[in-house]
C-alpha cells in the first residue's frame, strides 16, 4: 500500500488521502479547501495526480470540506465509481447542488463587481455547475453499513458508523492479498450524541488515518448539553432578546431542532417561536426522516415508535423563500433563529447577524467548529467588531459557546478509539491545526504497541 496525502493535511478542510493498492488507486474523500486560506483557487484546482487515473473514490460523509470537490474532480476527467452510504449518497446530492449554486452567485457578483469598476481582471468561473454534479451523483453507488463490498482485485471495501452526521462512516478497506487493513475515520463522532448511532469500534487493522479536529482538548460531557440550552434560552428570552445559532445545516441543525423538541416537550423552554432559516436545512431535513436506519435507539424511541417526526412540532417553522427569511430579520418579539452558515462565512446567517449583533438583549448561541479566520472564530475569541459585507459591525449581543455540542471525538476519545484496534502499527493524523494534531501524536505514541505515529503534511508520500 501507498499514502499520498494532499488535503487536511495540518489543515481541517480539503480532506483528500490517496491510496494506491498494486495497479488500483482509491481516493479516500475529495473535499474542498474553505475559509480564507493562502492560494485558495490553486489548492482547490491543482492536484498531485491526474484525476482520470484515480480508480475509485470512497466518500466518509456528506459534509463539503469532504466532498466538495467531488463534481470539479469529475470535470476533469474522474470517470470511476464513486461508493458512500445510501444516506451520504442521498445528502451529498443537496449539498452539492447547494454548493455549485452558492459559487455561481459568488462569480455572478464579483464579476458585476469587476464591470462595475470597469476592470481589466479575468472574469471568476464557478468551479462547477449544477449539470456537473448531476454527472458527479450519476457516478455514486449507495452501500450499506457494515456491507463488505468487494471493489476490485483483492481489495474490500465496508463502511461502518462513524456516528458523526447522517450517513457517516468509517472507511475500511482491505488488501486480502497482503493481508493488511487501512482504516479511514472520516470525521469520528461521539457516543451519545442526539439523534445518531455511536461510531462503531473496528476491532483490528494495520494501518489508522485519523481526523484529530480536537487532538488536544476535552469536550463537555453531552449530558451537559441540554441544560445548557435550556439555560441559554430561558435567560434570553426573559431579557427579551433573540437566540440566533449559525449551523451547518447538515448535521448540526438537525441536531438542535431535535434537542428543542425534546425540551419543548419537557417543558424547559419557554414557548417561542423556532425558525429553521435555511432552504438546505428544510431539505437536509427531509432526507434525515427518509433514512431511520441511522436513528440511535433513543430517538426510535421517543419519537419514531410513537409514529412523531423529531424534526417537527407547533412551534417550529422552516424558511425557504427570501421573502419571508427578510420579514425574519426584522422581527422585534424574541425568538430563536436557526441558520447557516454554520462558520458565520456566508448564507443567511450573516444578514441575522447583522441585526442581531448591535443588541445587548440578544445572544449568539455558537454549536460548531469555527475555523480560522472566519467571523464565527473572532465572535467567538470575544472581538468586538466584526466585518460583514464589508461593513465593520458592533458586538453588543452575548456570545455563548457550546463546547458539548461538537459531533467530533476529543483528545479522549480519539485515543481511546485508536487505542482499541488491535495490532496498529502505524497512525497518520490529518483533518487538525498543528496545536491539536502535535499533542495528540505524543499521547498516541505510547499506545500500546507503541504505534508510529506520523502528522501528514500536504504532499507526503508513504509506502505502508
Ligand atoms: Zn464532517
Amino acid at each position: 500500500m501507498h499514502l499520498q496525502f494532499y488535503g487536511a493535511a495540518q489543515t481541517v478542510t480539503g480532506s483528500k488521502h490517496l491510496v494506491r493498492i498494486r495497479d488500483h488507486s482509491f481516493l479516500l474523500d475529495c473535499g474542498m479547501f474553505q475559509g480564507r486560506m493562502e492560494n485558495i483557487k490553486e489548492k482547490n484546482t491543482t492536484f498531485p495526480y491526474e484525476p482520470k487515473e484515480v480508480d475509485y473514490l470512497l466518500l466518509s460523509h456528506a459534509h463539503i470540506d469532504h466532498s466538495g470537490l467531488i463534481p470539479y474532480f469529475v470535470k476533469r476527467g474522474f470517470a470511476g465509481k464513486i461508493f458512500a452510504t445510501h444516506a451520504t449518497k442521498d445528502l451529498v446530492g443537496i449539498l452539492l447542488v447547494d454548493s455549485a449554486k452558492i459559487q455561481e452567485s459568488d462569480a455572478e457578483f464579483m464579476n458585476k463587481k469587476l464591470d462595475r469598476i470597469g476592470s481589466t481582471e479575468p472574469r471568476i468561473e464557478p468551479l462547477y455547475d449544477t449539470d456537473d454534479v448531476d454527472s458527479a451523483l450519476a457516478l455514486f453507488q449507495g452501500l450499506a453499513y457494515g456491507e463488505r463490498h468487494h471493489i476490485v482485485d483483492d481489495v474490500y471495501v465496508t463502511f461502518l458508523d462513524a456516528g458523526h452526521i447522517l450517513g457517516s462512516s468509517l472507511i475500511v478497506l482491505e488488501d486480502e492479498k497482503e493481508q493488511k487493513t487501512l482504516v479511514f475515520t472520516g470525521d469520528l463522532g461521539r457516543k451519545g450524541l442526539p439523534i445518531l448511532k455511536d461510531p462503531v469500534q473496528v476491532d483490528k487493522a494495520d494501518i489508522l488515518i485519523t481526523e484529530s479536529t480536537y487532538g488536544n482538548r476535552v469536550h463537555d460531557t453531552v449530558e451537559n448539553m441540554e441544560a445548557d440550552v435550556a439555560k441559554v434560552v430561558t435567560e434570553a428570552v426573559a431579557a427579551g432578546g433573540k437566540v440566533l445559532i449559525p449551523a451547518f445545516s447538515i448535521g448540526r441543525t438537525q441536531e438542535i431542532i431535535y434537542l428543542l423538541h425534546k425540551l419543548w416537550n419537557e417543558g424547559k423552554i419557554p414557548a417561542v417561536p423556532i425558525f429553521v432559516d435555511s432552504p438546505l436545512s428544510s431539505n437536509a431535513t427531509e432526507i434525515f426522516i427518509r433514512h431511520p436506519e441511522c436513528y440511535d435507539k433513543e430517538t426510535f424511541e421517543a419519537f419514531l415508535l410513537q409514529e412523531k417526526n423529531p424534526f417537527h412540532f407547533s412551534n417550529i417553522t422552516y424558511i425557504r423563500e427570501v421573502e419571508d427569511s427578510i420579514a425574519l430579520n426584522d422581527r422585534k418579539e424574541p425568538c430563536i433563529i436557526i441558520s447557516s452558515s454554520g462558520m458565520c462565512e456566508n448564507g443567511r446567517v450573516l444578514h441575522h447577524l447583522k441585526k442581531i449583533l448591535p443588541n445587548h438583549r440578544n445572544v449568539v448561541m455558537t454549536i460548531g467548529y469555527m475555523a480560522e479566520g472566519t467571523v464565527g472564530r473572532r465572535l467567538i475569541e470575544g472581538d468586538k467588531e466584526v466585518m460583514i459585507h464589508g461593513k465593520m459591525r458592533q458586538v453588543q449581543a452575548k456570545i455563548m459557546k457550546m463546547n458539548s455540542f461538537s459531533a467530533h471525538a476529543d483528545k479522549d476519545e480519539l485515543l481511546a478509539y485508536a487505542g482499541s484496534i488491535h495490532g496498529l502499527k502505524q497512525i497518520f493524523l490529518v483533518h487538525g491545526e498543528a496545536e491539536q494534531s502535535k499533542p495528540l501524536a505524543e499521547e498516541m505514541r505510547k499506545l500500546p504497541g507503541s504505534p508510529t505515529v506520523t502528522i501528514a503534511e500536504p504532499l507526503m508520500e508513504v509506502d505502508v
